[in-house]
């Protein structure tokens, strides 16, 4: 008994530590952007208002042998090119979040394939990264949608000749109300699009993605940790996740193919207009990234590293490099 206490305190002054760490990094990543002119922080909100929350949500969770280090947004030339002849298909990319991840995998030197349901916003979102000069090309795709996810894969490998990149960005939530009132058929919608698309167009596209040990990243919500009242099935979802990106680290990990998910806190765009000027779930402009992968390889476990890049224009991005743990260790 007293041996367990002991093994749980040591382990909440380590979460403690890094929580410290993590929270001094992103203060001064953000005030790296904030000079940049990339972000605005708001005077009664620091960006990492939320990170002792989050710490005190997960204790025992973090594993002491996790390490965590933030990158800070590109400057141009020192990461030109690191993603060089990668191939990176990016889901609900032509606003928002997505557009801001393709983006910048697109600037890190990666083909990138956008894509979302409307041909216009395909069109406009394709042309403007191209007018950068990026190396981008854009599909229709609804990723509820079989035949467009199918589409898309096809796309990906008729232009690129292969994916090393997933990352699924696509999500809805077309009803702003309480779980038990929503229908049967909001139910679907929002399961079908935020959670299982991942898991089939990730299904659709691994015959590929393993032949080059490519990365998977989800894209959840803090809403996922603090579920917030209005947002009901969504809430849901975005939890449902968390635990599609641990399972599926597990399953592709003897493949070498990593998979993390990033957490994002509110983040101005069309999606979170609701959150704005109503006292949102969460100001914070951090995006905490709260997952990490196991890596199970010829019967070894090493690190891995998170596909994303800092998000520029929307907000920030906690790179985290996370290291293996031991199978058990998962049951978190
Ligand atoms: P956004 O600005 O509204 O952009 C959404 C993008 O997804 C658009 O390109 C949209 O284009 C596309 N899209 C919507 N439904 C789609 C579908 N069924 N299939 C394919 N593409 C679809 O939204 P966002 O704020 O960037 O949000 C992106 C993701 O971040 C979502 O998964 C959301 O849950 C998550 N998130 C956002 C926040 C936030 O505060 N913004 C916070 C936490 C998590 P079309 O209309 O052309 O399809």
């Amino acid at each position: 008994m007293k041996g367990s206490d002991e093994r749980a305190r040591r382990r909440w002054r380590e979460a403690e530590n890094l929580m410290h760490i993590l929270e001094a990094k992103s203060t001064r990543l953000a005030d790296g952007l904030e000079a940049e002119g990339l972000i605005q922080q708001e005077a009664s909100q620091t960006p990492t208002t939320m990170l002792p929350a989050v710490a005190r949500g997960h204790r025992g969770w973090f594993h002491p042998c996790a390490r965590l280090s933030v990158r800070m947004s590109s400057t141009g030339i020192d990461r030109k090119g690191i993603l060089a002849e990668r191939v990176a298909v990016v889901t609900g990319s032509t606003s928002g979040i997505g557009f801001a991840i393709a983006r910048r995998l697109a600037q890190d030197g990666a083909h990138v394939v956008i894509s979302s349901r409307k041909q216009q916003n395909v069109d406009r979102a394709a042309a403007q990264l191209q007018r950068e000069g990026l190396s981008v090309a854009g599909i229709v795709c609804h990723v509820g949608k079989a035949e467009d996810r199918e589409r898309l894969v096809a796309t990906a490998l008729e232009h690129c000749g292969g994916v090393d990149f997933l990352v699924c960005c696509a999500g809805v939530n077309p009803l702003v109300g309480s779980t038990l009132g929503t229908s049967e058929q909001i139910w679907d919608k929002i399961l079908n699009v935020n959670v299982k698309s991942p898991a089939l167009l990730l299904s659709q596209l691994l015959p590929y993605m393993e032949k080059r040990k490519g990365a998977v990243t989800l894209v959840s919500s803090i809403a996922a940790y603090f579920p917030r009242m209005e947002l009901g099935v969504y809430n849901v979802s975005k939890t449902a996740l968390l635990a599609l990106t641990r399972t599926l680290a597990l399953e592709l990990a003897p493949k070498d193919i990593r998979v993390n998910c990033l957490v994002p806190g509110v983040i101005k765009t069309d999606f979170s207009k609701v959150d704005w000027g109503a006292g949102g779930l969460c100001r914070s402009r951090v995006l905490p990234v709260l997952s990490r992968c196991q890596l199970h390889h010829r019967g070894e476990h090493r690190s891995g590293r998170l596909l994303l890049s800092a998000l520029r224009g929307v907000g920030v991005a906690v790179q985290l490099r996370s290291q293996a743990q031991e199978p058990e260790g998962v049951s978190r």
